[in-house]
């Protein structure tokens, strides 16, 4: 039997969150994590299987909780909260299209001992069998790593190598990878296809542009070149509209978004 393509999807906290322009709180993005939730049903009734990584619980416990996130403890504490928040969230959403979802809690370090990886592995490959969608994020209140600085993109890449994917597609606030910061310049180009990642980008500065986004254009370029070593795809795209990923993996036509490849 022909196996389904396996591709993680990485989701990051600018995509699931939104101010609230009346309190000027941050919520979280109902509708956009809606048309995510439906894009994925229809990704699997398109022979595909898909884990999930999704950011978004620090975000969602700040909806409960009012205390200062810069503070990491504090930070960690919010995850704490807002996990649970998260997965009743997904949950809800999922259960419209009869799909069961999951959770997983990883730390970097699970990923980094072989016997760790196994045996996450084999959940992972259990649970696709059984047709749901594993939805992974980092064990924010006893690892900070990610917290600190990535906001998923990194585990994303590892969760694609580790556990057998096709490609990683990382849905973001940007549409795609420019030459230079199209916030900043109106005249950026975006890349259409990128074979190898130029190491002088990896070294540039992190640029979170708020105060939940840990991660900005390098972490994604790191993810994209560790798994460009490793022979694997991954796709850039933004989760604000789903239009160009959907092209790519539905319609099979590349329309907008950076594939590294
Ligand atoms: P997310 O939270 O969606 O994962 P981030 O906001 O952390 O994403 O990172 C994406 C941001 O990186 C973009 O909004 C953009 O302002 C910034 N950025 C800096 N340089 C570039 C570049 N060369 N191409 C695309 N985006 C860039």
């Amino acid at each position: 039997m022909k196996r389904n393509k396996r591709v993680v999807i990485k989701v990051g906290s600018h995509v699931l969150t939104e101010k609230d322009e009346t309190t000027n709180r941050i919520v979280m993005a109902k509708k956009r994590m809606i048309a995510l939730v439906k894009f994925i049903s229809k990704l699997k009734s398109s022979n595909y299987d898909i884990i999930l990584v999704s950011s978004g619980a620090v975000s969602a416990g700040a909806t409960k909780v009012n205390i200062d996130k810069k503070i990491i403890k504090n930070k960690q504490a919010l995850a704490s909260i807002g996990q649970p928040l998260l997965m009743l969230m997904y949950q809800e959403k999922f259960s419209k299209y009869d799909i069961l979802c999951s959770q997983i809690l990883i730390s970097a370090d699970d990923l980094d001992s072989r016997k760790q990886t196994a045996h996450a592995k084999n959940a992972i490959d259990r649970l696709l069998e059984l047709e749901v969608v594993p939805i992974i994020n980092e064990n924010d209140a006893t690892a900070t790593e990610e917290l600190v600085f990535g906001d998923n993109d990194r585990l994303s890449a590892h969760v694609a190598h580790y556990f057998d994917a096709d490609m990683l597609v990382i849905l973001s606030d940007i549409d795609a990878y420019y030459n230079k910061d199209p916030h900043k310049y109106n005249d950026a180009i975006a890349y259409k296809t990128v074979k190898e990642i130029d190491q002088k980008e990896l070294e540039a500065d992190h640029t979170p542009n708020n105060e939940f986004a840990t991660g900005g254009i390098v972490t994604k370029l790191e993810s994209a070149d560790f798994l460009l070593k490793q022979n694997k795809q991954m796709f850039l795209a933004s989760g604000f509209d789903l239009s160009d990923i959907y092209s790519f993996l539905i319609d099979k036509v590349h329309k907008g978004g950076t594939l590294f490849k």
